[in-house]
């Protein structure tokens, strides 16, 4: 008798994405040896941390050296500092009555967005965007909600899509069957697209009038350029009974290396007298021991200057990068969505090629590496993702090469 073992990592497929890209270009290049590669499908920022956070590191490595200063375990939910710094900073100076307790910090919004649904009974309907950041999916898996993968159509034969394409600019329609648990991540990862507050509005509501609750992933925040984008859910009326957010300080301030996170959790979402806050807070405690405390002095000093202005500077960086990708593939006739207010542009692929058709022909023509849609759910096919998250030079670069491989043009 051996030891029976959980089968739902089993349905996985194992084929992951970026693994398939990497074996690619490794066996591109060792047919070619000299060639150069330029990178935009990583989802990796480039730039170091800025010089505000790292001031606040060193200092806080020094208050570890001394006795009188040094700490150990942290309070579960994340340090008052930085907690506080939270609540304030990014949303009561915006109107939204987030209060400390209802902020929790954590090692960064991927373990979050993957354990929230341990909150949740075994048989709910998960409704999850398509195209969409694939742990929503694979953690929903895992934990045996979503039935079984169907590789004809490349669905979850329990999951709900919501599907995002053109038509609806990649804001998809309310779902048709019941959801209870609605996943949406704006702005969007992979698209870069975004919704107005109205069209968050329709969602918010929705949800109270079921009884459902949206995990809105706001990882991407802190890249609106617009006026009338929503930075958080809670700017919509009626949001606090039914939503979780979470953020990152990972693609904000570079914290992909440090670590950094947060979920809000407002009291007032409560479910048959049930307070998700209490819950959360003990799931925290009982399975995660906080993030560190160097790291959350850090991400205290990003919320104040002079960190704030040299992120800040950063992201006009990174959305430089993304103008110059987005009106480098549209003067080549290209479709194109998303890099106004994300780091993200979405190009469809010409001539009907598939993303993964195209994925190859850009590598082993042009020698530029982006991200197959198709990766990203089923509605991607046809799609193909570049990213802001590199330096200037390169972005032109591989910019220009894109161009003359279209000029001569697909194979
Ligand atoms: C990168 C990313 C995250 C994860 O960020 P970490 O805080 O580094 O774990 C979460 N959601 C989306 C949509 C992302 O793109």
């Amino acid at each position: 008798m051996t030891i029976e073992l959980n089968q739902n990592y089993a349905k996985l497929p194992d084929s992951y994405l970026f693994s398939t890209i990497n074996k690619k270009i490794a066996s591109f290049q060792k047919e070619y040896p000299k060639a150069d590669i330029i990178r935009l499908g990583i989802g990796d920022v480039v730039l170091p941390l800025v010089p505000g956070v790292i001031e606040a590191l060193h200092e806080a490595v020094d208050e570890q050296a001394v006795r009188e200063t040094f700490r150990g375990y942290g309070p579960e939910g994340g340090y008052d500092f930085l907690r506080q710094a939270i609540a304030e900073v990014e949303f009561q100076t915006n109107g939204i009555n987030i209060q400390l307790d209802e902020v929790f910090i954590s090692d960064g919004s991927k373990s979050d967005v993957a354990n929230i649904q341990e909150l949740f009974g075994q048989k709910i309907s998960v409704a999850i965007g398509d195209p969409v950041y694939p742990v929503y999916i694979d953690s929903n898996v895992l934990s045996g909600r979503l039935g079984d993968f169907e590789a004809v159509t490349g669905k979850w034969s329990e999951a709900i899509y919501l599907v995002g394409n053109e038509t609806n600019r990649f804001v998809p329609e309310l779902p048709a069957k019941k959801a209870d648990l609605i996943y949406l991540c704006y702005p969007n990862n992979p698209t870069g697209m975004t919704l107005t507050k109205d069209q968050l509005q329709l969602w918010v509501d929705y949800a109270n009038d079921q009884g459902n609750v949206i995990i809105f992933d706001a990882a991407y925040e802190a890249y609106i350029q617009e006026d009338g984008i929503p930075h958080s859910i809670y700017e919509c009326s009626g949001a606090q009974t039914c939503a979780i957010e979470m953020r990152s300080f990972s693609k904000k301030a570079g914290f992909t290396g440090l670590r950094l996170g947060y979920t809000v959790i407002p009291k007032a979402l409560q479910i048959n007298g049930q307070s998700l806050n209490k819950m959360w807070l003990r799931r925290q405690s009982t399975k995660f021991n906080g993030a560190p405390y160097i790291v959350q002095k850090a991400g205290a000093a990003t919320l104040q200057e002079p960190a704030k202005s040299q992120i800040a500077d950063n992201i006009q960086y990174y959305m430089e990068n993304a103008r110059i990708i987005r009106e480098g593939l549209e003067a080549s006739g290209i479709t194109v969505f998303g890099g106004v207010n994300a780091p993200y542009l979405w190009m469809k692929v010409p001539n009907g090629l598939s993303s993964w058709e195209f994925f190859d022909q850009l590598l082993t023509r042009a020698q530029v590496v982006g991200t197959p849609g198709v990766g990203f759910g089923p509605s991607g096919e046809g799609y193909f993702r570049l990213t802001a998250f590199n330096i200037h030079e390169q972005t032109l670069a591989a910019v220009e090469r894109i161009q003359s491989f279209l000029a001569v043009g697909l194979g």
